[in-house]
């Protein structure tokens, strides 16, 4: 069983404390004006938390796989949408740790743990559950490379946010995800980058995700992260890590809802008692509540998994599929217990289903983790 270290008690306990007080009394009014909770990345900087797990020498506090989902979980209970821009920044983060070489860290890592925004660039209009279907090319000029492409639905990306993006592209087309890929560092101010449409979201509707144009964008070979080739590689690494984080976000969310049902089902009079004195919603309670602590342990046991080095494919893609699917089966009963009022914009349940949502599409539709899973369990 887990049980969390000491130190990991205190960031839990500061985190939910900030969230609480600070957080999630703006969550409405974002998700009401579209707008990016600026204030919130600054106040989790200088908390320390945008480094999170970011070795000390480069500017963070080095903690593990576990902490940084417990860090999601409290900050998706609060808002959905702060808990996504810092799992991708948390994503980006990590790909930088384990594949950029010295010159690489020491630029980027200082930047991250200092609040500055990555984006991770995979999905492309043609490219989104078969990343065979990229179509971003990088053509090596000289000792540099010449990217062109458009990327889709990229979170961190938009007309005031992203400060740099891990961008793949295919520099042998023919290999594609066999060695045909190459991850870059392209940076905000390359003049070959430019953002396009920005969506408009059913949910999560801070954070910004928008089209990402390359066009004969100029990047020195030392903007290459790995090796040429290693680009699938580097997204699919990242991808374990995400799935993780949004399994954690899904949780979170989750355990938002659960409170607001209990709340309010202990407040609401019907039949003259409290709603929460039928058997019937009692029941709801369970299974939510069941399926949510589920969900938690699997995310604990592929963090720990992670953190320990081991291959935690198998168990991240479980933990994103049951967790998204928690979150919506949570989030639905929750608005279900607060009736009529639940669909008014009055109460954060109703934010919550929106959000919840999300869960079960990016890094990864719940189909595509299917196939995740079965592949490993069947060995093929
Ligand atoms: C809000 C948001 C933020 C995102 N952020 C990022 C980001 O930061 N970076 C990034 O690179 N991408 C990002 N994405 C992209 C996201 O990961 C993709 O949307 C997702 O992987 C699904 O791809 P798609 O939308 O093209 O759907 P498709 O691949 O077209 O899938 C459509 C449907 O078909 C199903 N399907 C497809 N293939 C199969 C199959 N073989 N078997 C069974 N079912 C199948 C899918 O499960 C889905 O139900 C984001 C998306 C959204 C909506």
């Amino acid at each position: 069983m887990f049980k969390l270290s000491e130190e990991q008690q205190e960031i839990v306990e500061l985190v939910r404390e900030y969230a609480t007080d600070k957080i999630a009394p703006l969550a409405e009014e974002i998700d009401h004006e579209g707008r990016f909770p600026r204030e919130n990345i600054e106040g989790l900087t200088e908390m320390g938390f945008m480094g999170l797990c970011i070795p000390e020498e480069y500017g963070g506090i080095g903690m593990d796989e576990l902490t940084k989902s417990l860090v999601i979980i409290e900050l998706a209970k609060a808002c959905a949408s702060t808990a996504v821009i810092v799992d991708v920044h948390y994503l980006v983060s990590d790909i930088i740790m384990h594949m950029a070489n010295e010159e690489q860290k020491s630029k980027y890592l200082p930047m991250a743990a200092e609040g500055k925004l990555g984006a991770f660039c995979l999905t492309e209009p043609g490219a989104g559950s078969d990343a065979g279907g990229l179509r971003t090319k990088a053509v090596k000029n000289g000792n540099d490379y010449i990217l062109n492409g458009q990327k889709c639905f990229i979170t961190n990306c938009g007309p005031n946010e992203g400060d740099y993006f891990v961008v793949i592209a295919l520099t042998d087309p023919e290999k594609k995800t066999h060695g045909g890929m190459t991850a870059f560092l392209v940076d905000r101010d390359n003049p070959g980058l430019s953002i396009g449409k920005t969506e408009n979201k059913m949910g999560i509707k801070g954070s910004e995700t928008s089209e990402l144009w390359l066009t004969d964008c100029r990047v020195p070979e030392t903007a290459i992260l790995g090796k040429i080739g290693d680009g699938f590689k580097i997204a699919m690494i990242g991808l374990d890590g995400g799935r993780i984080g949004i399994a954690s976000q899904a949780v979170g969310i989750a355990e938002g809802a659960l409170a607001e049902a209990v709340k309010y089902a202990g407040e609401r009079i019907q039949f003259g008692k409290p709603i929460a004195a039928n058997q019937g919603l009692q029941w709801y309670i369970a299974e939510m509540a069941t399926r949510t602590e589920a969900a938690k342990m699997l995310v604990y046991e592929a963090a720990d998994l992670r953190e320990r080095g081991e291959d935690c494919t198998k168990v991240a893609a479980m933990a994103k599929l049951f967790a998204g699917e928690a979150a919506c089966f949570v989030t639905d009963l929750a608005l279900q217990i607060h009736g009529g009022y639940g669909y008014m914009k009055d109460y954060a349940i109703e934010r919550m289903y929106r959000d919840a949502r999300i869960t079960r599409i990016y890094e990864g539709t719940s189909e595509v983790q299917k196939m995740v899973i079965a592949r490993s369990v069947m060995k093929r």
